[in-house]
C-alpha cells in the first residue's frame, strides 16, 4: 500500500539566484539568449532530479518561468496585446520580455502586475479586449515535458487553468473577456493531446479562484470547461488543482467536475476535510496539501497523520496523494544554505526541499511504513519549539496583558487634537512634506554595506549618516518644506531595519524568494515574542530635530506592514503577533515623544494587500489591523501628530478602517490616479496629504500639473484637511532629480494657498 505524492511547483531562481543573473546579465547585453537558456534548461533539470531524488513520485514541470507563469500562460496563447505588433507565428524571448518590461517603442508600454492572490509574487496581468486573438504560439510545457523524459522523469505539466487566467486577466474594453473562453480552450485541448502524445500521464490545472467568491455565472462555467478538458486527450489525467483556502459555496461546482483528481489546501481549508471526503465521488482522487507552502515552519507531523488516517478511514490510500498546500515558490530553498541561523531555531524550519521531504516521510509513516525516528525527531523538534524562551516570554505577556487593558488610542477626538497641534507646530495651509526616505546614492549604499561587513567601524559610519541627515534637513529649509524628515538614509529596508533592532526577528543567509521577474526578497522570519531591547530610531531622528527648528517627523513601520512582508509563526494568531509588534513600536514611540519629536509618521503600505481573498473575512481581519495600529500610539499626548502612510489610491474596501485607526494625517498615492479617490474621502475628517509627486517615474513633475491636481482637490475637499506630498518615499530617486521635484512641489502648493487667500480675501 503506498500513497502517491507530489509537488505543485518548485522554485525556479536557483539555489544561488542563478537565474535572476542569467536574465539580468542577458538583459543586460552580456549574457547570451543560448547561455541564458542553457543556465534555465540545467537549473530546471537539477530541480527535477533534486525532487526526484527526495522521493517525490509526481516532479511538476512547466513551473518553471523566465519571468512569471502567468506571463508565459499569455504566450502561449498567443494573447499579446495589439501594441506589440506581434506578427511571428511563435512568441521569441524578446517580445516575452517585452510584455514584463515594455518595448522600445515608447507606445509599448508594460504590462500591469499584481499581486498572486494574498502572497507577496507578482504576475504580469493578460489584457483582453473584444479584438483578442488566440492560437498555440508557444509550446513550453510540451518541450519541457519532453526534456524532463530525456532527463529520466516523467513529470506532470502544471498549466494555469482557462477560468483563473481569465479571471485574473483585465479587460481593455467593455467585452466581457469570459467570452473568449471558447477561443482558448481549443488551445488548451491541443496542448493536452500533445502532452499524452508525449507520453504524460497527469496534467495538473491549477483554478485558485475556487477559493474566492465568485459570480453565479462563472462558477457555471467550471462544468461545460472540465468537460471539453478532459475530453481532450484520452487516457490523460487531470488533477484540477484549488489552493490558498477554503472552497465554500464552490465545493459543489468542484466535486462536479469529471477530472481524475482534485487537489485541496488542507493547511489553510482544512477545516472543510470532513466535508470534501463526503463530496468526493468515487470517480475522484483526492490530494491533500498537507504541509504549508506559504511559509518556512516545520510541519507538526501529529495533527497532519490524524487527518491523514481521518481521511483514509473514508478512502483508499490509492486514491490519496499528498503535496505541499500549493506551490513553494513562495518558500526559499533549502536550509542547507543556512548555517548560520542559531541552532534551535534551524530545527524549526523546513524550505522546499525540506518540506518535499516531510511530504514523504508522511506518506509512509500514514500506512505504516514509515521511520519512526523521523516522527519522533520532529516531535522533539516541535516541542522545543513549544517550550522555547524565545518563541514565549511569559513576562512579556504578562506586561502585555496589562497594557491591553489601557484604552486604544487617541486622549482626545480629532478636532480637539487638531486644534492643539496647529498651535503647537504653525503649520501654513497646505502643509508640504515628503514621505521619509530621501536618495540612497550609491556611495551610501556601499558605506552601509562596509559597516554591517565590520569593514568601516561605527564612528566613521555614525558621521557618515550625520551629514548626510544635515544635507537633507538643510536641503529642505532651502526649498520650503513645512515637516521635515530625517530621510532614512540608515535603512535598506523599512521592516529590515525594524526586525533587526526587535527581539524575535530572524534573517537568513540566503532565505530568497521571488517578488516578481528577476525581484527576489528576503523576507525576515518573525519566529518568538517580538519585544524592544532598545531605541531603534531615537538617535537619528533627535539628530536631526536638533538642526532645525521646523518639526522633524520620527518614522516607523507600522505592525501590519512588518507582518506581511514576513514568514510569521504560525503556532498563534497574526493578530496577537501584530500587537506584539504594535507595543514595541508603542515604546519607541514614547520615546521619541519624549525626546522632543512631535510628528510620528507610522507607515502601513500593506494595510491593504493584507486583505483576506474572502470578502466575508474582511471585517475580521481589519478589525484587529485598526486595533494594532492604534496600540502603536496608546497614550501619546494630544499635541503629537501621529501620521501615516499608504501608496495607493483604493480605498474603498477600506475606508472605514482608514477612519477608524484615525490617524491625525494619512499620505497616499494621487497623481497617477488623477485625484480619484477624492469621492471616498468626502466625509472623511482627519487630515489627508495628497501624493501629487508621482515618485516611480524618473520625470521631475511640473508645477502646473501639480498644482491642477491640487486646485482639484481643494475643490472637492476641503482645503484646511489637505497637505501635499509626494506619492511615496525617494529613495529609489537621484538627487538631481529630487532637489528640482520639491521645489516645483512647494510652489504649487505656494499658487494655490494664494489663489485661497485671494478668494477668502474677495468673500469677505
Ligand atoms: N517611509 C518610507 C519611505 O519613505 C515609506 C515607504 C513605503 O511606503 N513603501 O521610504
Ligand atoms: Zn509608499
Amino acid at each position: 500500500m503506498k500513497i502517491l505524492t507530489h509537488n505543485l511547483g518548485f522554485p525556479r531562481i536557483g539555489a544561488n539566484r542563478e537565474l535572476k543573473k542569467a536574465v539580468e546579465g542577458y538583459w543586460a547585453g552580456r549574457v547570451e539568449e543560448s547561455e541564458l537558456l542553457k543556465t534555465a534548461h540545467r537549473l530546471r533539470v537539477e530541480n527535477w532530479r533534486s525532487q526526484a531524488t527526495l522521493g517525490i513520485d509526481l516532479v511538476p514541470s512547466n513551473d518553471f518561468s523566465l519571468y512569471d507563469q502567468v506571463l508565459d500562460m499569455t504566450c502561449i496563447l498567443g494573447n499579446l496585446p495589439e501594441r506589440f505588433q506581434w506578427a511571428s507565428e511563435t512568441v521569441t524571448l524578446e517580445q516575452r520580455f517585452q510584455l514584463a518590461r515594455g518595448g522600445q517603442q515608447s507606445d509599448m508600454v508594460p504590462c500591469e502586475m499584481k499581486k498572486w492572490f494574498d502572497t507577496n509574487y507578482h504576475y504580469i496581468v493578460p489584457e483582453f479586449s473584444r479584438h483578442s486573438t488566440f492560437r498555440l504560439a508557444d509550446t513550453k510545457p510540451v518541450q519541457e515535458f519532453g526534456e524532463a523524459l530525456q532527463a529520466g522523469i516523467r513529470t506532470k505539466p502544471v498549466l494555469l487553468g482557462p477560468l483563473t487566467y481569465l479571471a485574473l486577466g483585465k479587460s481593455k474594453d467593455r467585452f466581457d473577456r469570459f467570452e473568449h473562453l471558447n477561443s482558448i480552450l481549443p488551445i488548451y485541448e491541443e496542448l493536452l493531446s500533445q502532452l499524452a502524445q508525449k507520453g504524460a500521464e497527469w496534467v495538473q490545472i491549477d483554478e485558485p479562484i475556487l477559493v474566492q467568491d465568485l459570480p453565479e455565472n462563472i462558477r457555471g462555467l467550471f462544468l461545460p470547461t472540465y468537460q471539453k478538458l478532459t475530453g481532450a486527450a484520452p487516457g490523460l489525467k487531470l488533477l484540477l488543482a484549488t489552493y490558498f483556502g477554503e472552497l465554500r459555496e464552490n465545493l459543489p461546482v468542484v466535486a462536479s467536475l469529471p477530472v481524475q483528481a482534485v487537489h485541496l489546501d488542507c493547511v489553510r481549508g482544512g477545516a472543510e476535510l470532513p466535508a470534501w471526503i463526503e463530496a468526493l465521488p468515487k470517480s475522484m482522487n483526492l490530494s491533500l496539501g498537507i504541509v504549508n507552502g506559504r511559509n518556512i515552519w516545520k510541519t507538526d507531523f501529529a495533527p497532519a497523520l490524524d487527518r491523514i488516517e481521518h481521511t483514509l478511514r473514508a478512502i483508499d490510500a490509492e486514491r490519496l496523494f499528498l503535496a505541499p498546500s500549493c506551490s513553494l515558490l513562495h518558500v526559499p530553498i533549502s536550509l542547507r544554505q543556512e548555517g548560520k541561523l542559531a541552532r534551535d531555531l534551524y530545527a524549526w524550519l523546513a524550505f522546499a526541499e525540506e518540506k518535499l521531504d516531510e511530504i514523504q516521510n508522511l506518506a509512509r509513516l500514514a500506512v505504516g511504513n514509515g521511520d519512526l525516528s523521523v516522527l519522533h525527531r520532529n516531535e522533539i523538534a516541535l516541542q522545543s519549539r513549544k517550550v522555547s524562551a524565545r518563541s514565549r516570554r511569559e513576562e512579556l505577556r504578562q506586561e502585555l496583558a496589562k497594557l491591553q487593558t489601557l484604552p486604544l488610542g487617541r486622549q482626545s477626538p480629532f478636532e480637539v487634537r487638531k486644534t492643539v497641534q496647529r498651535e503647537k507646530l504653525g503649520l501654513p495651509v497646505l502643509p508640504v512634506t515628503t514621505i521619509g526616505s530621501f536618495p540612497q546614492t550609491p556611495e551610501l549604499r556601499s558605506v552601509r554595506a562596509g559597516y554591517k561587513k565590520g569593514q568601516i567601524n561605527s564612528v566613521v559610519y555614525e558621521r557618515y549618516i550625520e551629514q548626510e541627515i544635515a544635507t537633507a534637513i538643510a536641503l529642505q529649509e532651502r526649498v520650503g518644506l513645512d515637516v521635515f524628515v530625517h530621510g532614512e538614509f540608515e535603512r535598506n529596508d523599512m521592516v529590515e531595519y525594524f526586525g533587526e533592532q526587535l527581539e524575535g526577528f530572524a534573517f537568513t543567509a540566503n532565505g530568497w524568494v521571488q517578488s516578481y521577474g528577476t525581484r527576489c526578497v528576503k523576507p525576515p522570519i518573525i519566529f518568538g515574542d517580538v519585544w524592544r531591547p532598545h531605541p531603534m530610531t531615537v538617535r537619528w531622528s533627535t539628530y536631526a530635530q536638533s538642526l532645525t527648528k521646523f518639526p522633524v517627523k520620527g518614522m516607523l513601520t507600522g505592525p501590519i506592514t512588518m507582518i506581511q512582508w514576513s514568514f510569521v509563526r504560525d503556532d498563534q494568531p497574526h493578530s496577537e503577533t501584530a500587537m506584539q509588534i504594535a507595543y514595541a513600536l508603542r515604546e519607541e514611540v514614547l520615546e521619541l515623544e519624549k525626546n522632543g519629536i512631535s510628528v510620528i509618521q507610522i507607515d502601513e503600505p500593506a494595510l491593504r494587500e493584507g486583505l483576506p481573498l474572502r470578502r466575508a473575512d474582511a471585517a475580521a481581519y481589519l478589525a484587529w489591523a485598526v486595533r494594532s495600529f492604534q496600540a502603536c500610539f496608546t497614550g501619546v499626548s494630544d499635541g503629537t501628530q501621529i501620521h501615516t502612510h499608504m501608496c495607493y489610491s483604493e480605498f474603498p474596501d477600506i475606508i472605514d478602517a482608514i477612519k477608524a485607526m484615525d490617524a491625525d494625517v494619512i499620505s497616499i498615492e494621487a497623481s497617477r490616479s488623477e485625484m480619484e479617490l477624492i469621492e471616498f474621502f468626502v466625509d472623511y475628517i482627519n487630515d489627508i496629504g495628497l501624493g501629487i509627486y508621482d515618485v516611480h517615474s524618473p520625470a521631475v513633475p511640473t508645477v502646473e500639473f501639480m498644482e491642477k491636481l491640487l486646485r482639484k482637490a481643494v475643490n472637492g475637499l476641503s482645503a484646511d484637511k489637505i497637505w501635499v506630498n509626494p506619492d511615496c518615499g525617494l529613495k529609489t530617486r537621484r538627487w538631481e532629480e529630487v532637489t528640482p521635484a520639491l521645489q516645483n512641489l512647494v510652489r504649487a502648493a505656494q499658487h494655490v494657498r494664494n489663489g485661497l487667500l485671494k478668494e477668502s480675501l474677495v468673500a469677505s
